[in-house]
């Protein structure tokens, strides 16, 4: 009878989560942004879960939480249900330097997360003012070490890539900046185009309408290869000033630790379902973003990716001496 009775668990247990997967989602699901709407993650999540909202067949709704650099909304979607119905759009700062920035993070990036999928990577690019008297990162440079301190970078907060990326360019380079920090980059580039401060790096596909628009200068690019088509006559940082300089932003989502494996799958056979149209992903090419081989955007992949990222920004934090004040 005991024995009936256990059996008889297994299978109602058995049934409850073959019915749990099949129903998912049978409401809308969350994603967390942790920063200001209208920047580079909002813009990249907002796209994505358009595409995946309609494989899934429930509405995606993006929930933007900024500040700290990220960490606030991270933390915020680690303590979230593992129901399947709250996620976070996760990138290169909060869920890869973060460890190696803050002393005191209240989450871990590997264990308190289900890596889902990783979103296509995007380079950075230097921009300055319609009026800035910088030509080129060269020019910046040497007003840089003529006078230490002077120039002011914008950056999306402390910990985010554009914070990031400045330290790691002012490390290289040898120059002390001062940088500023916002709720996101979108606030961030409006006082660069208002001129409050001297220079930014923001992602290239959001900074395109930009430059394009006549509102800001592009100066220098962070990836290795130039891009004529978004970016004519713009060389890459490697190109002369700093040699082997190379940094470009990964993206992804995350769900809570526990999150049924089930849904974690469903998720990403989604996403890869809507990267099977073309006119999308060229779209997206066209940007400027890097598409990477598909094996890269699967939840182990991007777990190990997540896991090495962590080790590597320890190291280059500690090497550039990058220190959050
Ligand atoms: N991803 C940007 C950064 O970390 C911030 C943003 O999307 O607003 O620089």
């Amino acid at each position: 009878m005991k024995f009936l009775k256990t059996l008889g668990a297994i299978a109602l247990l058995a049934a409850s989560q073959f019915t749990h997967a099949q129903a998912w989602p049978a409401k809308n699901v969350t994603w967390i942004v942790p920063f200001a709407a209208g920047g580079p993650t909002d813009a990249m999540a907002r796209d994505i879960a358009d595409k995946v909202s309609r494989q899934l067949g429930q509405p995606v709704i993006i929930e933007n939480t900024p500040g700290a650099g990220g960490t606030i909304g991270a933390a915020k979607a680690a303590k979230a249900p593992a129901d399947g119905y709250t996620f976070l759009v996760g990138h290169m700062g909060y869920m890869g330097a973060g460890p190696a920035l803050y002393k005191k993070l209240s989450y871990d990036p590997v264990k308190d997360f289900e890596a889902v999928f990783r979103f296509p990577d995007t380079p950075l690019v230097m921009l300055v003012g319609k009026n800035s008297p910088y030509k080129n990162a060269g020019e910046l440079v040497a007003a840089a070490k003529a006078q230490p301190g002077k120039i002011n970078f914008s950056n999306a907060g402390v910990g985010s890539t554009s914070h990031l990326i400045a330290a790691l360019f002012a490390a290289r380079a040898g120059i002390d900046v001062t940088q500023v920090a916002y709720k996101g980059a979108a606030p961030a580039i409006n006082d660069l185009i208002g001129g409050q401060v001297d220079a930014m790096f923001d992602q290239s596909n959001t900074a395109l309408p930009q430059v394009q628009g006549g509102r800001l200068n592009a100066i220098a690019l962070t990836s290795l290869t130039a891009m004529p088509q978004q970016y004519p006559n713009v060389p890459p940082l490697a190109d002369k000033t700093l040699p082997g300089f190379e940094a470009a932003t990964w993206y992804g989502l995350y769900a809570p630790k526990g999150t049924a494996k089930d849904i974690v799958q469903k998720m990403h056979q989604s996403y890869l379902k809507a990267l099977a149209d073309k006119a999308w992903t060229e779209r997206m090419a066209g940007q400027g973003i890097h598409l990477l081989p598909e094996a890269q955007y699967a939840p182990d992949a991007f777990a190990k990716h997540t896991a090495a990222e962590v080790e590597r920004w320890r190291k280059v934090v500690r090497d550039a001496k990058i220190q959050l004040d």
